[in-house]
């Protein structure tokens, strides 16, 4: 550590309260990466803020001396965002949570970035509402984070973005100004629209301290079916015709790869298996219900129809909410999956549906002459357009061509990143989807709001 930095923590050990200051040895491993495990790397301490203020006061006194932050929540990401650099002062928000307050009238709730999703979800559903963003890690990624990388997840299809559940904010900037902007209204367009600076942006521009999120009514009944599809053009075919029977209760529209499907399938020891025979696709679709019985009745006949017409090869309602959880295992497992692979690479992409198949045909064609037999699973939000390939890689040198193959193919129409942000791992492909103007304009952003670059360096741009 550089006398500077010694000096910055004797400061902030001053200025804040005991305990809110950990070193590198006190803090412990959570703190040294994301869930990639990838680069990890001890922080030169841990500031752990319960306040606004607090948060104010580390980014000044950081900013005064040009020490480079790294922000923290649940540390779920998938692209090294939240993992530190080399000399890097981790700034965790975990103690600066809990739901404020919630307008069951308005259909607002009020949180702090600390808090765990699952808590602000169970918050909504105890007033008879819900936060609609739902994703597998809601257990630890916290509504900060969910906000900072526009977290994306199950219920897109039905729901959007977090950018459109998000409200208002409060966010500290770089210099320590505390810029609050908790809007609880619907409709303001008095001025610029600041909080989108923040959403999606990665800790680069700010640190997201409060926000107040829009709830949306709960629905009756979740319904969950689980459909096989003889092919691509069928899977299609499958998620238009579902989309034209339930409109906006369509919730979810899950697609699974035959490779992925039997690696879940063979990982969870799932008996009985949900379909005896083997199929090339499979679709988890949830309805929203508003009415209960006239929906099951009109999802059966639903999947009647497609099996007449050969769309499905096979299909099941979950007949109950145990079914349902354990149909949802079989999607969910990904992550746990993804760690037994060997070095694990999740790739998380977005491209129009008519490119779809020419893409998958590229991959079908190019990947093995890379991973040989090792297979690339993949499974996704078919329904947003957004695909999940994972694999276990046998060597990192095996990283270079994978990502030619897999972000060279989009080049130009698709995205590198869907929901799970560029962070530190997908920097150098950012101009695969972005232009020259495009990256401009953020490079000016990042000057303007962070002049010292002390914001999550390295991160995004
Ligand atoms: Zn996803």
């Amino acid at each position: 550590m550089t006398d500077a930095n010694t000096a910055l923590l004797e400061t902030l050990a001053s200025r804040l309260p005991a305990g809110t200051l950990l070193g590198p040895d006190d803090a412990g491993a959570r703190h040294r990466a994301d869930w990639t495990r990838v680069n990890a790397c001890a922080p030169a301490a841990v500031a752990r803020p319960r306040t606004t203020e607090e948060v104010a006061a580390i980014l000044r006194a950081c900013h005064e001396v040009g020490q480079p932050v790294v922000v923290q929540g649940g540390l779920t990401g998938l692209a090294g965002g939240a993992t530190p650099r080399a000399g890097e002062l981790a700034l965790s928000l975990e103690r600066l949570a809990g739901v404020e307050s919630i307008d069951a009238d308005a259909g607002t709730l009020q949180v702090r970035a600390g808090t765990p999703l699952a808590v602000a979800q169970a918050a909504a559903e105890a007033q008879g509402l819900q936060l609609a963003l739902d994703l597998g890690s809601r257990g630890s990624c916290t509504i900060g984070g969910n906000i900072a990388t526009n977290a994306g997840g199950n219920r897109v299809i039905r729901y959007g973005m977090m950018r459109e559940l998000v409200l208002g904010l409060e966010a500290v900037l770089a210099d320590g100004t505390v810029l609050s902007a908790l809007n609880p209204m619907l409709k303001n367009n008095a001025g610029y629209d600041l909080k989108q600076l923040f959403i999606g942006t990665e800790g680069t521009l700010g640190v997201v301290t409060r926000a107040v999120l829009r709830l949306h009514a709960a629905p009756r009944e979740r319904l969950t079916a689980f459909v096989a599809a003889p092919s691509f053009a069928a899977l299609v075919a499958l998620l238009r015709a579902a989309r034209s029977e339930f409109g906006g209760e369509l919730g979810s529209f899950e697609a699974m790869w035959a490779n992925y499907y039997e690696l879940a399938i063979a990982a969870l020891k799932a008996n009985p298996r949900p379909f005896d025979g083997r199929h090339p696709f499979y679709v988890l679709l949830e309805i929203e219900a508003l009415e209960p019985v006239a929906a099951t009745a009109r999802l059966e006949t639903f999947l009647a129809r497609l099996l007449e017409a050969g769309t499905a090869a096979d299909a099941l309602v979950a007949r109950s909410l145990e079914e349902s959880a354990r149909l949802w295992r079989v999607r969910e497992s990904a992550g746990e999956i993804m760690m037994t692979l060997g070095i694990p690479m999740a790739y998380d992409v977005s491209l129009p549906m008519a490119r779809m198949t020419a893409f998958l045909e590229r991959l079908d064609a190019e990947v093995p002459a890379v991973l040989g037999d090792q297979p690339l699973y993949v499974f996704g939000h078919l329904g947003d357009g957004n695909l999940h390939l994972v694999t276990g890689l046998r060597s990192l040198g095996q990283v270079a061509a994978l990502d030619q193959i897999v972000y060279g193919g989009l080049a130009g129409f698709g995205s590198v990143s869907a929901e799970h942000g560029i962070g530190q791992l997908k920097r150098h492909w950012l101009s695969a989807s972005r232009s020259p103007a495009e990256l401009a304009t953020m490079r000016l952003l990042k000057s303007a709001l962070d002049p010292r670059g002390i914001l999550n360096p390295g991160r995004v741009l």
